[in-house]
């Protein structure tokens, strides 16, 4: 565990919940959808402006001004016009964005942490939640389906769904509503420092950063923020952290 943060009486505090972020957290995404990108337009040095255009058009969708079908076709059409020069017709890009859209659906991989961690959380009796920023909903409750941890989750938020993103609060909120807890009772944990940890704790709930990066090259999160390099660390951070999660029934 990368915390280095001492056990005190005032960090302490009672735990019913954990929300955890899907992709990049659960669901290895980014490989999956870069293999998906290199496929559609055969070269990899694209996927940072790729992000970018995602970021815009994800943000137009769960704002409702886009449905993620058309979010998608536009977004792929944008990308080709703006960084490659390439103007799609309609039929032309429906076919592109569906190809790139099954082959990256046909890559995604749990990480192998993700069932154990599931496991022990349910055995000691948490309630859990998906928390994810993705735009379509019903994608969203296919990789949950397709990757078997849907029964794990008493409640799944997903942006595109409810119509704010995290870091907005309103998504942390409505997840401890959807689990019957308060903020202060709840951890979340995803691959985001910026969005999941921080935006967590400042919804009022514990933020928990799961850094997967095993460079150096990233940032130094916030004293109040725990930093967990693989979903193994977490049961050990609830119990060292927050004395009142029980211990699992085996
Ligand atoms: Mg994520």
């Amino acid at each position: 565990m990368r915390s280095g943060h001492a056990r005190t009486a005032t960090n302490r505090a009672e735990i019913k919940a954990v929300c955890l972020d899907v992709d990049d957290t659960l669901v290895d995404f980014t490989r999956a959808a870069r293999s998906a990108l290199f496929a559609l337009i055969g070269r990899d040095d694209m996927w940072p402006a790729w992000q970018r255009a995602t970021d815009e058009f994800v943000a137009r969708c769960v704002s409702g001004e886009l449905d993620s079908t058309t979010m998608r076709e536009l977004r792929t059409k944008a990308f080709f016009a703006e960084q490659l020069g390439i103007q799609l017709d309609d039929h032309t890009v429906t076919a592109l964005e569906a190809r790139r859209l099954t082959r990256m659906c046909a890559a995604w991989r749990l990480f192998p942490d993700v069932v154990p961690c599931l496991d022990w959380l349910r055995a000691a009796g948490l309630r859990i939640a998906a928390v994810t920023n993705a735009s379509g909903g019903p994608q969203q409750h296919a990789k949950l389906a397709d990757m078997g941890i849907t029964r794990y989750f008493d409640a799944v938020l997903i942006a595109g769904e409810l119509g704010a993103a995290k870091p907005d609060p309103r998504i942390f909120h409505a997840a401890c509503q959807r689990l019957h807890v308060q903020p202060h009772q709840t951890v979340h944990i995803g691959d985001r420092l910026d969005l999941d940890a921080v935006g967590a704790r400042d919804a009022g709930l514990h933020g928990v950063w799961l850094n997967r990066d095993t460079t150096d090259q990233h940032p130094t999160p916030p004293p109040d923020i725990h930093q967990i390099a693989d979903l193994e660390d977490l049961p050990e951070l609830l119990v060292w952290h927050y004395a009142t999660v029980p211990t699992p029934r085996r």
